[in-house]
């Protein structure tokens, strides 16, 4: 790459603050585990994020269980995301149920669901109850940013804190850098690779490629203390009637949540609340987002008032934190050259350009490629997939996983002289393999059952 001092943006000309191999924008799941996996893979790599933390919704977002990598069968998700899993766990910041307690013979046991129900670890997917116990990790948010800061130092990565992505640098159909947004004013960072890890597809789209607009539930995540959840527990075991009531008390006032509208954390007397469920609003619209700050936190000092009063163990409870990141699980969807439906999800579609895996799910490469804007890849809940297949396959570990692919994908593809469009996918699934990773190469046993009926 030619060394430039500045280049032409569509608001005139802005000073060059870095060049490096591969450029990615967004500091979350996805983005970190893209900026890592290139740099282990010998790419030199700016990671872009606008907050002063990494994580995105992991951290910022305070979304504190890790799921959607294990089925019935087997981990599905391994690489970076478990690497991550074992560095909080080692430091007490992960919680997750040990091989013993998810022995088929009794991941489905009265026992296991009291031991594990409130950390969230059990799989909601299956009709009969309890739901078995599988392999997901609780965790802390200032764990996963302290881990997420330790991989990215580790692997020597540039990082630029405090900068809001604003545009695509395009030259001659593929992007070659983006211009950002900071106190210090507008300056323009390149790259031989971008990867748009931002979650709402910032970089993509305004590089010009194709997408969808999605749309689904906006949640003010927060964590309530003083809570004894032994307590809490007993009263939800021991007294299932009287809890029922309770409960359906809170979910009323709450308006709208998963069945546990609290969960344990690592933490002792804190737990976290994924709630409330607000439908009708845009994540990309100002108005909308502070729509959902007023009414999220109305709702929760309402449950807050409620369970103190009515709910064993809540006594005490205070309000320690709503997260600082609202809640958007889904706005722009890549229209790439796959685009993922839901059918695929649901039926475990093995497709031979599988880089990556969910649950029960994998993703081919092609849905992680722009049509129109080469030298550009995207990772995280933006891939390419119809809304109705995002819902199902957007959890923090396959968005991980798919970072942890493009990673390996931009660095192999720079070595090779050849575009990321044409990378050597054979050459990518035997790199994430060889670094601990499954990209879903190999179907599944139960895939191939499923074939073959
Ligand atoms: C309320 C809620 C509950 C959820 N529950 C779970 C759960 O229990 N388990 C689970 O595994 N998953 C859960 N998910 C889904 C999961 O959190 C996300 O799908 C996942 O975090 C997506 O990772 P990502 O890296 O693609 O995007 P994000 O986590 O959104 O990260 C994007 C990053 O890009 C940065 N960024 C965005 N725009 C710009 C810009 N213009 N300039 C610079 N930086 C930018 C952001 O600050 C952020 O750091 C939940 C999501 C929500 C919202």
């Amino acid at each position: 790459m030619t060394k430039r001092d500045i280049v032409a943006t569509s608001r005139g000309a802005v000073p060059v603050r870095g060049e490096s191999d591969v450029l990615v924008v967004g500091g979350g799941p996805a983005g970190i585990s893209a900026a890592v996996s290139a740099a282990r893979n010998g790419a030199s790599v700016t990671l872009v994020e606008r907050y002063p933390y990494l994580g995105g919704l992991a951290s910022g977002g305070m979304v504190l269980v890790l799921d959607d990598m294990h089925n019935d069968t087997e981990i599905s998700v391994r690489g970076l995301a478990m690497e991550a899993i074992e560095r909080m766990h080692k430091t007490g910041l992960a919680v997750y149920p040990p091989d013993a307690d998810r022995d088929p013979k009794i991941r489905q046991s009265a026992e296991m669901w009291r031991k594990w129900a409130r950390w969230g670890v059990f799989d909601f997917h299956t009709r009969s109850l309890p739901h078995p116990i599988i392999f997901a990790a609780a965790f802390d948010p200032d764990g996963f940013k302290q881990v997420s800061l330790d991989m990215v130092a580790e692997a020597g990565i540039t990082l630029r804190l405090h900068s809001w992505f604003c545009e695509t640098l395009v030259e001659d159909g593929a992007a070659t850098g983006v211009v950002v947004e900071s106190k210090e004013g507008r300056h323009a960072l390149l790259g031989r690779v971008v990867i748009d890890a931002t979650g709402d597809l910032d970089v993509a789209a305004s590089a010009g490629a194709d997408h969808d607009k999605g749309a689904f539930i906006l949640t003010t995540v927060s964590r309530m203390g003083g809570v004894d959840t032994d307590e809490a527990e007993r009263f939800q075991f021991e007294k299932p009637e009287r809890f029922d009531e309770v409960d359906k008390e809170a979910k009323k006032i709450i308006g709208g949540s998963w069945n546990f509208w609290w969960l344990k954390t690592p933490l002792p007397g804190i737990v976290w609340l994924n709630c409330p469920h607000m439908t009708g609003l845009d994540g990309l619209a100002v108005d909308d987002l502070v729509k959902a700050e007023i009414e999220g936190r109305r709702r929760i000092q309402t449950l807050l008032d409620y369970v103190r009063a009515n709910m064993p163990g809540f006594e005490n409870a205070y309000i320690v934190d709503f997260a600082p990141q609202t809640g958007v699980r889904q706005t722009r969807l890549l229209k790439g050259e796959y685009v993922v439906q839901k059918s695929d999800v649901m039926k475990r579609v093995h497709f031979t350009d599988s880089v990556c895996r969910g649950r029960d799910y994998y993703t081919p490469y092609r849905a992680l490629v722009p049509k129109e804007v080469d030298q550009l890849l995207v990772a995280g809940r933006h891939y390419s997939a119809t809304p109705q297949a995002q819902k199902s396959s957007r959890e923090i570990p396959p968005c991980m996983a798919m970072g942890e692919a493009t990673g390996v994908a931009a660095a192999q593809a720079l070595n090779a002289g050849v575009t990321v469009r044409n990378a050597d996918v054979a050459a990518i699934q035997k790199q994430l393999r060889a670094q601990g990773a499954d990209p879903g190469d190999v179907p599944a046993v139960n895939a191939l059952l499923k074939e073959a009926v």
